[in-house]
């Protein structure tokens, strides 16, 4: 017992043990998360920004090589595809379709200014007409025509976006060597051919407004660098050439990106634009942190709960066992008691009877004795063998028909002379002729218990009555006594196996706590039930109901 005890402290210890380390765990884990989800955010958002960086590099290397390709415009093209074509000459930039119309570049910077286009030309024949439109420097009106005349020749031979725009730049140009009219003539002429030609106008004017205004920014700035202009990021390299492109670039949560004018917005990609976590984000990942410890501190609770319920189960499911192996221990010692008490009487009355050692006018009384005595130990032999059958759910139950009056009034006459030596006034209302379908021994096993018990516990008042009767389907048993009576809280309990009274009126009678248990079982095995109530105006009274058809409830 003792050991057991120790143990459950033990397991108790460990499991506040356990419980305790959880909960410094759990706290621990709490404050390292909370301070580390801005660290794990800020590195998220470099490792990202690091990636972003390198694709927007990428993306530039592509552009640059794709503004060496010549723009051919074909059914499925528009001059929107090719945004960043721009050229930096030594007098500023310009859009790279209208490089080479400046009069003051050179032939060779014509000449590399237009090496992709004329790349692009699939017959050699347009090369003359090329090189002409390409080079020839205008000082007269007749080089303009004759220039505007190239032009027209190339376009014979490959629709260019290059050469559209270096006409509509020639046409359009506030040359005083062509009137109005001759302008719409051509631009007519031009439109003819090209049937986009306002689109590509648009665009060219959008380019030059654009070049324009990175000029300033290169009047400014020397060397390779980045800017924004209208949310489009303007790279230019150290050898003049550059691009002007809507970054692409996708950031995989929490990273978002921003345009913002502010540099502290968060970290550059490119100038105005800006990789940042937003500050909802971040808070709302520390929101989490502290739902999860709380979850884990419920959860932790709740477990720490299971397993003390747990213990306490055990603990309780132990003593029980404890207090059932003690009751057991005892209910042998008192049998056998129970047992040798009528048995001693028997053998000595049958000895002096065997021996004919007493006056004639004794045998019959003897021999009383040796009946009730024996009738006794049949009644306490009965029961033990029922509850040890019960016990191994061997017992069953042999339903006759039987006359229930009759066999109540048996028993009772098997009490008589007890009831006489130990001088009990017994009254009885037993209506006659109640005929049932019962087991007549277990029937008669209960009645014995409920007889036994009212004498063993009486107390001054010696008076039974014991009635049998019929109401609403029930045949009713009752056994009243004018007792001791059964306290109020023993009475939840008096149909456990080995419940006994520790009141010393109780323990100086014999008894073995199996008498009532047995009664009920067998009750209930006749599909009956049996009751305890407090006698007026003492004692006890016990009911048995037992169905007037007595269905049972099988063995
Ligand atoms: P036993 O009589 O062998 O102890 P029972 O199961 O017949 O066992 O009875 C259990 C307990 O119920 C008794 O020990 C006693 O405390 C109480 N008891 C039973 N019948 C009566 C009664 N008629 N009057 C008072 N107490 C009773």
């Amino acid at each position: 017992m003792r050991i057991r005890y120790l143990l459950n402290a033990g397991l108790l210890l460990l499991m506040a043990g356990l419980f305790g380390t959880a909960v410094v765990l759990n706290r621990n884990h709490f404050t390292s998360a909370n301070a580390n989800v801005e660290i794990a955010f800020e590195r998220e958002l470099r490792l990202q920004v690091r990636h972003l960086r390198k694709e927007l590099e990428q993306q530039e290397d592509e552009l640059f090589a794709r503004a060496e390709q010549p723009l051919i415009l074909d059914e499925a093209s528009s001059v929107a595809d090719f945004p960043e074509h721009f050229l930096i000459l030594p007098n500023g930039v310009v859009p790279a379709c209208t490089a080479g119309l400046a009069e003051t570049v050179s032939d060779k910077e014509a000449k590399e200014a237009f090496r992709s286009g004329l790349a692009a030309l699939p017959d050699k024949a347009a090369l003359p007409h090329f090189k002409t439109a390409a080079q020839l420097k205008v000082k007269t009106a007749d080089d303009l025509y004759r220039k505007i005349g190239a032009w027209f020749n190339v376009l014979e031979f490959e629709r260019d976006v290059r050469s559209v725009c270096c006409l509509l730049t020639l046409i359009h140009q506030s040359s005083p060597a062509l009137t109005e009219s001759q302008r719409l003539f051509f631009n007519d002429m031009l439109g003819a051919q090209v049937p986009n030609l306002e689109q590509i106008a648009a665009w060219l004017k959008q380019q030059e407004a654009t070049a324009e205004r990175i000029d300033q920014y290169l009047t400014r700035q020397k060397g390779a660098y980045r800017t924004t202009i209208n949310e489009r990021t303007l790279s230019v390299r150290e050898d003049g050439r550059a691009v002007l492109y809507p970054p692409r670039l996708e950031t995989a949560p929490p990273v978002e990106l921003i345009r913002s004018a502010d540099e502290t917005a968060g970290m550059e990609i490119a100038p105005g634009l800006y990789a940042t976590i937003p500050k909802a984000t971040v808070a709302e990942a520390q929101r989490n942190i502290r739902r999860q410890y709380r979850t884990g501190n419920t959860i932790m609770a709740l477990m720490a709960l299971l397993g003390a319920g747990l213990l306490a189960g055990m603990a309780a499911s132990a003593q029980r066992r404890q207090k059932l192996n003690a009751l057991r221990t005892q209910f042998i010692a008192t049998v056998s008691h129970e047992l040798r008490t009528p048995l001693s009487l028997i053998r000595l009355h049958a000895e002096t009877l065997h021996h004919g050692r007493i006056p004639p006018e004794k045998v019959a009384e003897y021999h009383q004795t040796i009946l009730t005595e024996s009738e006794r130990l049949s009644g306490i032999v009965n029961n033990v063998l029922d509850f040890s059958r019960m016990e191994r759910g061997k017992l069953t139950i042999n339903l006759e028909t039987v006359n229930l009056s009759d066999c109540t009034g048996q028993i009772i006459e098997s009490f008589a002379s007890r009831f006489e030596t130990e001088g009990f006034k017994v009254e009885q209302r037993i209506k006659p002729d109640i005929i049932s379908r019962t087991d007549p021994l277990a029937f008669s096993q209960i009645l014995f218990n409920l007889l036994d018990n009212a004498i063993k516990y009486s107390d001054g008042t010696k008076i039974i009555e014991i009635g049998l009767d019929v109401s609403k389907g029930w045949n009713i048993l009752t056994v009243a006594d004018q007792g001791i009576g059964i306290p109020d809280k023993l009475k939840k309990h008096i149909f456990d196996e080995f419940t006994r009274s520790d009141d010393s009126k109780v323990t100086a009678r014999r008894g073995s706590g199996i008498g009532l248990n047995v009664a009920q079982r067998l009750a209930e095995k006749m599909g009956g039930t049996i009751e305890v109530a407090d006698n007026r105006p003492k004692g006890t009274v016990f009911t048995v109901r037992l169905k007037e058809g007595n269905e049972t409830t099988g063995g």
